[in-house]
């Protein structure tokens, strides 16, 4: 009989119940208990729809109020004095740690947070000092796994491991990982003999480190850790997890520390097959193979499936072989159940999570029935992609084949092109602007509520944003920007409303997929080909460019970071549909410089998003066509015509190079969060595009002072040649009050004066 495992469910609810409940304890709406009772009856659910489908492996402790790094850290006891000086009770003093506290009892800033891998989800970053004493704090592992056998389910605890702990946390004092391993060891030794106690088969360590690139020293970390844990562990039996790659630095030494069961994910992890083959598998040791994708939203393709299993089969026999996700599911939605208006038609290529459960049992089905000619489900599902014939639009294939190397190549040099636009559009030194958005109020939307509901006529709806983008130009004006932006009022989210306008995506209804803490995001799904039909935003472009004199910025969205943000095909390769997306965005640029809009912006927030893990693979798997999509979409404007880009996150650290690569004629980056950090990088580098860094955060209501300004920039130009240096907030400011962004503004350009008096 075959088995089959979860490595994690989402758990932020179907219709996102968690944060709904969480927000409300924020808000004081509802008890601690209350919600400490509902995530019980959330997470009672999770495990009866997966022991409804049979799953072998059920997890548990893979729930989570904010994050499953930061539950480790309270769990393990890395509360930094800070936090414990609040003096609040636990899951108050864990909410700090999530997002700072302001209050009767203090004022403590939260704890960083970075992007998981290549995810869009972002972990709370563990804190050691040098007091932190390693020690169990908290029952939530071993509370979750009895309320789990109350229900006669004995489930896989998963845990983070204590190698990927160590790696992902910050060191604020002297001392380093190396110097916590000994007490990390005895720590999660107790965890393993609790949980033998309680009567616990399997345990599931997570250690996703192990696919990025390692030194000989951090191996012997590892390897130091796991000798350590798994001397004389009882009977318990340990999984070691790995997810989102390949194990290439470290396959031996995992097959030599004497785990029971090894994670390996097949789908991101292109190398882990060729390891096996060429190193075989321990005996009596099983492979969680992780081969259902955790990651996007496609039905299992059962035919190469069972083809990828067959070559396993070589090495290691088939009892031993666990059918797995390739990583959590936590990164798809939970269920197409949820998905009403979505034609039947589309649904049957789709899983989401529950879907995936279904997937995993149909697999464990036909491991079981070798002959697969006889089983309907595989039948059918090699009959089902037959179906799905409007992928190709071959108008677009033969643009795809038709470019050439030119295509990706701007002229004259940049160099000479800077100063065509000094010349053409005479900006003072320091132009200042802002990064596109502007506040939407919630009468905008209002208006696209209605608009949606067909309460509001399409032409009023377009009279209203006309409204406010005059309003927003009057406004910039009056403040004294150099350069303008219409406001963006037109948009709920920079990647679905060009999804919306272009032909190739399609929308979900309740598909949200957490992003951090109670943040969801609902990414639209690339169906077929992409093309564009007709303009997007040329009409908001060039009205809002009517009223001024001034240059008003075409705002654009970037072909990486559409497609990062969605759910891509699987069918074709993503530099296949990022091409695609340029092309579109390309007619895009053309005619709104064809209309006389003289800057245009061309976002790519998310370039960074899907940067592979290993350095060895960053050029040939991703920014070789990545910089050359962005390319493709600006390269044959004409040379006075600005293009200007925007990246969020400002730690490029060795991409920078990269960066400049793309040929864009100004570049802002989101910058201030990080101390502008990313400054002394493009110095480093010898950076020579014209750059941007965020002055000012956005992320609170609070107004910069001037002087706090002038501060800020006074230390960029020590360092950025003054020629090369724009001024300009960090992005988002749609998020933010109108209020506190004119006076935010206001004071940017004030510094931004003073400042050219004196050079
Ligand atoms: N133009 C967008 C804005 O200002 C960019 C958003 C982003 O960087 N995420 O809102
Ligand atoms: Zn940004």
């Amino acid at each position: 009989m075959s088995k089959s495992s979860v490595i994690g469910f989402p758990r932020i609810g179907s219709l996102r119940e968690l944060k709904h409940w969480t927000e409300d304890y924020f808000a004081g709406k509802l008890s601690l208990t209350q919600l400490h009772k509902n995530a019980a009856g959330l997470r009672e659910q999770h495990w009866l729809w997966q022991k409804q489908k049979d799953i072998d492996f059920i997890p548990s402790n893979d729930f989570s109020f904010y994050d499953g790094v930061l539950d480790t850290a309270c769990f393990l006891n890395l509360i930094p004095r800070e936090y414990q000086d609040l003096g609040l009770h636990d899951t108050d003093t864990y909410f700090a740690m999530a997002r700072g506290y302001q209050g009767e009892k203090g004022d403590v800033k939260a704890l960083a947070m970075r992007k998981w891998f290549n995810t869009n989800y972002h972990y709370i970053v563990p804190v050691f000092d040098d007091d932190t004493e390693v020690r169990l704090n908290t029952d939530g592992p071993f509370s979750y796994y009895r309320e789990a056998m109350k229900l006669g389910i004995k489930t896989k605890p998963v845990l983070l491991g204590p190698f990927t702990l160590l790696k992902l946390a910050d060191y604020r004092g002297v001392k380093k990982a190396e110097d916590f391993a000994g007490p990390l060891i005895s720590a999660y030794r107790e965890v393993f003999s609790k949980f033998h106690s309680l009567g616990a088969e399997w345990l599931q360590m997570d250690e996703p480190i192990l696919v990025t690139d390692l030194t000989q020293e951090e191996i012997g970390l590892f390897k130091d850790l796991y000798t350590g844990l798994l001397t004389g562990k009882e009977d318990l039996k340990v999984l070691l997890q790995t997810y989102f790659g390949d194990v290439r630095d470290v396959y031996r030494e995992i097959m030599k520390l004497g785990f029971d069961g090894i994670g390996l994910d097949f789908l991101e992890g292109k190398k882990n097959l060729q390891l096996l083959e060429e190193n075989g598998f321990p005996k009596n040791t099983l492979l969680f193979a992780g081969v259902v994708n955790g990651k996007n939203i496609w039905r299992n393709n059962y035919e190469k499936t069972r083809k990828m299993i067959n070559q396993f089969t070589a090495k290691i026999t088939e009892e031993n072989i666990v059918i797995n996700t390739s990583c959590s599911l936590l990164h798809v939605p939970y269920s197409l159940e949820n998905e009403d208006n979505m034609d039947q038609k589309y649904k049957n290529h789709f899983a989401f999570a529950r879907e995936k459960l279904q997937e995993l049992g149909d697999l464990k089905e036909l491991l079981d029935d070798q002959d697969e000619e006889k089983n309907e489900k595989y039948l059918q599902q090699i009959a089902l992609r037959k179906t799905k014939e409007d992928d190709v639009n071959p108008g677009i294939q033969k643009r795809i084949k038709a470019l050439s190397e030119k295509d990706f190549k701007r002229c004259p040099d940049f160099e000479e092109r800077e100063k065509l636009q000094k010349a053409k559009l005479k900006l003072p030194v320091l132009p200042a602007t802002t990064i596109g958005s502007f506040p939407q109020t919630a009468e905008v939307k209002a208006w696209r509520a209605k608009l949606k509901k067909k309460e509001l006529a399409p032409a009023q709806y377009e009279e209203n944003i006309k409204k406010k983008i005059a309003q927003c130009i009057a406004q910039q004006e009056e403040i004294g920007l150099d350069v303008l932006v219409h406001g963006e009022f037109e948009r709920n989210d920079m990647v679905e409303y060009f999804g919306e306008n272009l032909e190739g995506f399609l929308f979900t209804q309740k598909a949200w997929v957490q992003s951090y803490g109670t943040r969801c995001v609902k990414p639209p799904i690339i169906w077929t080909d992409i093309e564009r039909k007709n303009p997007i935003t040329l009409k908001y472009s060039t009205y809002a460019q009517s009223l001024t004199a001034k240059p008003v910025k075409g705002m654009l969205t970037g072909p990486v970071t559409i497609l990062n943000w969605s759910f891509p095909r699987e069918d074709i390769s993503d530099k296949e549909t990022a091409f695609q997306i340029a092309l579109a965005i390309r007619d895009e640029v053309l005619d709104l410089e064809a209309h006389g809009i003289r800057v245009i912006q061309i976002d790519e927030a998310a370039l960074k998003e899907k940067l592979p893990i290993r350095r060895a693979d960053w050029h040939t798997e991703y920014l070789d066509w990545a910089i050359s999509a962005f390319r493709l979409v600006h390269s044959s404007v004409r040379p006075e015509t600005q293009i200007h880009t925007h990246m969020c996150y400002s730690e490029f650290g060795q991409m920078i190079k990269d960066i400049e690569a793309m040929d864009a004629d100004v570049i802002s980056f989101e910058a201030s969060r990080s101390n502008l950090a990313i400054v002394n990088s493009l110095v480093e580098a010898g950076f020579q595009t014209e750059v941007g860094p965020g002055v000012y955060d956005i992320h609170s209501p609070r107004v910069p002072s001037k002087e706090e300004i002038l501060k800020a920039l006074k230390g960029m130009l020590g360092k950025i040649e003054q020629a090369k240096l724009w001024v300009n907030p960090d992005c988002g400011l749609k998020t933010r009050g109108e209020t506190e962004t004119i006076a935010s503004l206001k004071n940017v350009v004030q510094a931004v004066l003073e400042i050219r008096e004196e050079i």
